[in-house]
């Protein structure tokens, strides 16, 4: 499938020589090269192939080249490639029309980013502006996006050393399986969560914080499913104190859980839903906000101090439209249930079953974990380094996983067939039972 005269050799040497790369130290890098991809393979340039269960960076949602999708952005380059945001546009309008037939009642208005961490940003600011208040209250165990607030909101480790915004409060979200708040069971764990939240809010005084801001299901810090009954509790403390509550989907939206937002498993809604990644499955750069009525109509007689040079891009628009068409017309996100919570869960709960070496897994739709640890009563956190040892013997099988800390990421395209799951859990399963065996 490769139509290039590059090799595998020339593009690493490219890259190494001229790219500059993220969260990395840049003199021990070795990527990987990719030269084409097709729904959830990829291949180098000697033609080697791989499932792709990391869905590049869990946003591949349609998976690779989809020819839908393809087409739109190659007719919409032929008829208009860019236009000011000021200006009304076709694939705009149709984007944000589909993108609100798809949110809960009750949301009205698009505002389109460039991507997650810039939607983030904006909604945040909305949040400062309705409320006039100025803190943000957001989770440790959190992922936001790498600009100014939206690092800063971020709870994990990438925010310390770029901690320049202020008015960022963090607090601890849930997360059962090692509970900071020592508590034993599900119901504890959200009851006390809640009333460290609770707490929080009061410290920093209520009438001082715009936004609580959370991922409904935390991704890159564990795919952490949190009690329903907490977001909804976390809704009850946003409503009793004013408080705008922002939903990031960027990673849990467009399918990935199964269903079009991650929020409809909660019964609950948010003020503000942020979105990128799944959305048009990263073929053209697009994030954005879905704004409530109230804070929309807020904005009717109150000016917006926000903008972008590309803030809905025909091209990345024309994508989204595609994107969200195919994947109705499809039953992409019936898909990502039907084979997430079907074949794919139940093998990951088979293999976590046989093999101590998976602490904990978590996960629904095509959103899953597997905590890896070397002592499975204390719950060691397995090292960094056997985790990549783990993922280099994926990628020799063939197989792509997103791995963080001590945690295999099974994220594949919503588009992902029960055949390939059993190709990939197949993969799996060799692994873990070589890598088991070699410790012995
Ligand atoms: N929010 C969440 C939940 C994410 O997972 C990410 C990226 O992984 C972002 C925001 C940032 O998105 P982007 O990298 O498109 O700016």
């Amino acid at each position: 499938p490769t139509s290039h005269s590059a090799d595998n050799r020339y593009v690493h040497g490219l890259d190494r020589q001229y790219v500059f790369h993220s969260w990395a130290q840049q003199g021990s890098l070795d990527p990987m090269v990719i030269a084409s991809a097709q729904g959830c393979r990829v291949w180098d340039y000697s033609g080697r192939e791989y499932l792709d269960f990391s869905s590049q960076l869990v946003n591949t949602n349609i998976g690779h080249q989809h020819p839908r999708v393809v087409n739109a952005i190659q007719a919409q380059a032929a008829s208009l490639c860019t236009i000011a945001p000021a200006h009304a546009n076709l694939a705009r309008g149709e984007a944000a029309k589909r993108i609100i037939a798809k949110a809960a009642d009750g949301f009205s208005k698009v505002f389109f980013t460039n991507a997650g961490a810039d939607a983030n940003e904006n909604a945040i600011r909305m949040a400062r502006l309705y409320t006039g208040r100025s803190k943000i209250l957001s989770a440790y165990r959190s992922y936001h996006g790498n600009t100014g607030s939206a690092i800063a909101a971020t709870g994990d480790w990438r925010r310390v050393p770029n901690e320049y915004a202020s008015g960022h409060v963090h607090f601890f979200n849930p997360y059962l399986y090692r509970s900071e708040f020592w508590a034993r069971d599900e119901k504890e764990e959200c009851e006390r969560a809640l009333t460290h939240l609770r707490r929080v809010i009061e410290c920093e005084g209520a009438n001082a914080v715009a936004a609580i801001l959370l991922e409904t299901i935390p991704g890159t810090a564990g795919v952490l499913l949190p009690p329903k009954a907490y977001l909804q509790g976390v809704r009850k403390l946003a409503d009793e104190f004013g408080i705008v509550l922002i939903l990031d989907e960027v990673m849990a939206g467009f399918g990935r859980t199964g269903r079009w937002f991650a929020f409809e498993h909660y019964d609950m809604a948010p003020d503000l839903i942020v979105f990128a990644k799944g959305v048009n499955s990263g073929y053209v750069p697009a994030g954005g906000v879905i704004i409530s009525e109230p804070i929309s109509r807020y904005f009717d007689d109150h000016f917006f101090v926000g903008g972008l040079t590309y803030s809905g891009h025909p091209l990345a628009m024309a994508a989204i439209v595609a994107t969200l068409d195919a994947m109705e017309e499809e039953g992409i996100v019936e898909n990502a249930d039907n084979v997430g919570n079907g074949p794919l869960a139940e093998g990951l709960k088979r293999l976590a079953e046989c093999h101590p070496i998976i602490g904990d897994w978590r996960g629904v739709g095509v959103f899953h974990a597997l905590e890896l640890v070397s002592d499975p009563v204390r719950k060691t956190p397995l090292p960094g380094t056997e985790v990549l040892k783990l993922k280099q013997l994926l990628m020799e099988q063939g197989l792509l996983v997103f791995t963080v800390e001590n945690r295999i990421h099974v994220v594949p395209p919503c588009i992902v067939t029960p055949e390939e799951v059993e190709e990939g859990l197949a993969i799996l399963e060799r692994v873990f039972e070589g890598y088991t065996a070699s410790l012995q």
